[in-house]
């Protein structure tokens, strides 16, 4: 039984791709310091499938000395860390505007640490939660993992960094490294048990917990950021993609690291499907039966129009596909809001 290190395990898309390893055997270490989430998450998995094996260890990855122990422990124990998955980090991009010393001392700073120790225990796979956002404005849509980096705002920078990083060590020696930059576009649903979800502490930015506190009558109207942008009905299109799949195409990225040579790889990860904003708001009426208010506002300073990934590259290389649609993803993702409006609490 193989050992994962999951740092950030207990946020959104840690947990479910947590779920997901466990389902797999794997034995989980999660590291956590709970800034965004709390570790409930991790019951509910060990609810969920009682034969789960996870360690949860409290602490910040900037911690040298706290990660240099979790690392030994795990040695120790004889089930030392075999491969990284690395989702601890901020994500706000208003608060990475407000606050970017606070990103690059998180997001970098954090994932230097990480790094170091990994090296020191000669553990050379990670498996990164990198973003659609270091793309920027591209010229191209669908966008391919080819399109120039040109990141708008401090959070898609400190991404950017960290990929520049990871492509250095894996150039620095005939590299042992097994490397892999997974570029989400954007996760939303939940798992259909309604058991597990999102839970962002502090007000939400994205638009699907928003429209959700929208329902569920905790905010008056959806605010829609700008109808005049040049897409078919005025209204952003993003590549929306189930939170299952985007935690099953890690185990997908996991297995192939494992199997194959080292190797460095840049994967968007999306359906290649674009929805508007109208669209999201529309569907999510149908299938949840319900009514949503919404007002048209000015443009949200540093959005784009139009991103949808070009899936291709995922597809052709690993043995995964997106399997859930937008409608599936507006059902799980409200059936855990309304089951729990007071998210893990
Ligand atoms: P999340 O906030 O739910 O999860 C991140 C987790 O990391 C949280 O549990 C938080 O407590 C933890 N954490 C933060 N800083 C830490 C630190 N220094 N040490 C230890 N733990 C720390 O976010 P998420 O939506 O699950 O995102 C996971 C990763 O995916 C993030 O790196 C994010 O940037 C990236 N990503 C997310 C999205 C999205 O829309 N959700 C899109 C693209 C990329
Ligand atoms: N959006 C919106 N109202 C909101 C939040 C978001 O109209 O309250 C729009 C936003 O302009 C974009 C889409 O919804 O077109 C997705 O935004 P989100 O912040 O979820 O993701 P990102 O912009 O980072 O891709």
């Amino acid at each position: 039984m193989k050992t994962i290190l999951v740092t950030g395990g207990a946020g959104f898309i840690g947990s479910h791709t947590c779920l997901c390893l466990t389902e797999k055997n794997y034995q989980l270490i999660v590291v956590d310091s709970n800034i965004n989430s709390t570790n409930k998450s991790l019951e509910k998995i060990k609810y969920m499938n009682p034969n789960s094996k996870i360690i949860f260890a409290k602490g910040d990855i900037r911690d040298l000395s706290f990660m240099r122990k979790v690392f030994n422990n795990a040695r120790e124990n004889k089930s030392p860390i075999e491969a990284v998955i690395h989702f601890a980090g901020l994500k706000s991009v208003g608060e990475s505007i407000a606050n970017p010393l606070m990103y690059w001392d998180s997001n970098v700073c954090g994932s230097i640490n990480l790094l170091k120790i990994m090296c020191e225990f000669k553990c050379h796979t990670i498996i990164f939660s990198s973003s659609a956002t270091i793309y920027g404005n591209t010229k191209t849509n669908p966008i391919t993992e080819n399109e120039p980096i040109n990141p708008t705002n401090p959070y898609g920078f400190t991404k950017a960094a960290i990929e520049t990083i990871l492509k250095g060590i894996f150039g620095s020696s005939e590299s042992s490294w097994r490397i892999a930059n997974l570029r989400y576009f954007n996760p939303i649903g939940a798992h259909k048990s309604g058991l597990i979800g999102e839970d962002p502490l502090g007000e939400p930015n994205n638009i699907f917990p928003i429209l959700c506190k929208v329902v569920q009558g905790k905010h008056k109207e959806l605010r829609i950021f700008g109808n005049d942008w040049p897409t078919f009905d005025g209204t952003g299109v993003r590549d929306y993609i189930h939170v299952m799949d985007l935690a099953e195409a890690h185990i997908s990225s996991l297995e192939f690291l494992i199997e194959n040579k080292p190797q460095y790889l840049e994967l968007n990860i999306g359906t290649g499907i674009g929805t508007s904003v109208l669209e999201l708001v529309k569907t999510f009426e149908s299938v949840n039966k319900c009514k949503i208010p919404y007002v048209f506002c000015n443009r949200r300073i540093g959005d784009v129009a139009n991103a949808v990934a070009d899936n291709k590259k995922i597809i052709s290389l690993l043995n995964w596909v997106p399997k859930r649609n937008i409608k599936d993803m507006c059902k799980d993702g409200w059936k855990w809001q309304s089951l729990n409006p007071k998210g893990f609490n």
